[in-house]
């Protein structure tokens, strides 16, 4: 997939997203959101994890390519 079609995919996933932390409450959008390698064993190039900006609490992993 060309680096472009990557990107926008990425973008569209996070431009619709908009999560609930459920630790403190706080409605989280894409832009607020701290992101982080993920744990465990996905593959730190393909999954980023989003996390609440407040309290830390992971609130959604994403799929950020390449295929
Ligand atoms: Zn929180």
């Amino acid at each position: 997939m060309p680096v472009g079609e990557r990107v926008l995919s990425l973008a569209r996933q996070l431009h619709c997203m908009t999560e609930e932390c459920d630790t403190c409450g706080r409605s989280v959008s894409a832009d607020e959101a701290i992101r982080r390698e993920t744990i465990g064993d996905l593959d730190t190039d393909r999954w980023q994890t989003l996390c609440c900006p407040d309290c830390g609490a992971r609130l959604r992993t994403v799929f950020v390519g390449p295929d």
